[in-house]
């Protein structure tokens, strides 16, 4: 076994043994997160059966994406988008989830090319009101629902968050719970909404105890960053 295959495997096995604890196997997917890797290492990992990448920057995912076009995968931006990304990331992904304002979502809709499905969009929430992150405030989630349902080429499908990585696990615990709490709201509203992002290499276990339907892992794949 390789160390890429050794990895792919223990995350996996990680997973489904917290998606069982929680009384939901099969119930959580992984979001492999390629930013930084090239698209050899996609490949790679793709070739042992996975099938979800996401990327942090626009142009790099446009990148990968076209130099791996024969493949069958789904891409996904999980970073800030400025809006004059907003064109190139309509064309590039398939899910975006950073949405976190209507002038976003209004770029993003206008821009999806009508040959391609409806783009999956999530709207990121700024749980621990962290200034320096992007995301919006929980008390802002409903005018981007609103925004989003008015256009037919975009597709509301949940809310994602990046707790602040507080060493407290309590605290982490308690960001993780109240994204739950927002999420359940709205799925209760909308059938179509049935994707909780959250969760990454050190504390997916964590979220999917408390409801995360699918994690975002880098290095426990891939290994450090710039190491
Ligand atoms: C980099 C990144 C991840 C993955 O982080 P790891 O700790 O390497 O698993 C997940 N989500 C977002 C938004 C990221 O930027």
């Amino acid at each position: 076994m390789t160390n890429l295959s050794r990895a792919f495997h223990d995350v996996i096995q990680g997973i489904e043994n917290a998606a069982r604890q929680a009384g939901r196997p099969n119930a959580v997917r992984l979001l492999a997160v390629s930013k930084t890797r090239t698209a050899d290492e996609v490949a790679a990992l793709a070739a042992l059966g996975q099938t979800a990448f996401g990327e942090n920057y626009v142009q790099e995912g446009l990148e990968k994406r076209a130099a791996l076009r024969t493949q069958d995968l789904e891409w996904h931006l999980i970073g800030h988008l400025q809006s004059n990304k907003a064109k190139d990331a309509a064309a590039a992904f398939d899910w975006v989830q950073s949405v976190d304002r209507p002038r976003i979502v209004e770029a993003l809709a206008r821009h999806r090319p009508p040959s391609m499905p409806p783009l999956n969009v999530l709207i990121q929430v700024n749980i621990d009101d962290e200034q320096s992150k992007s995301g919006c405030r929980p008390e802002d989630v409903d005018v981007l629902v609103s925004t989003i349902l008015m256009h037919g080429s975009v597709t509301l499908r949940g809310l994602m968050a990046i707790p602040s990585p507080a060493p407290s696990l309590t605290r982490r615990r308690d960001a993780f719970q109240r994204m739950k709490m927002l999420f359940d709201a709205l799925a209760a509203q909308y059938p179509q909404v049935d994707t909780l992002s959250m969760g990454m290499s050190e504390d997916y276990a964590l979220a999917i105890a408390e409801g995360a339907t699918l994690v975002r892992v880098g290095s426990a794949l891939f290994g450090p960053r710039g190491g």
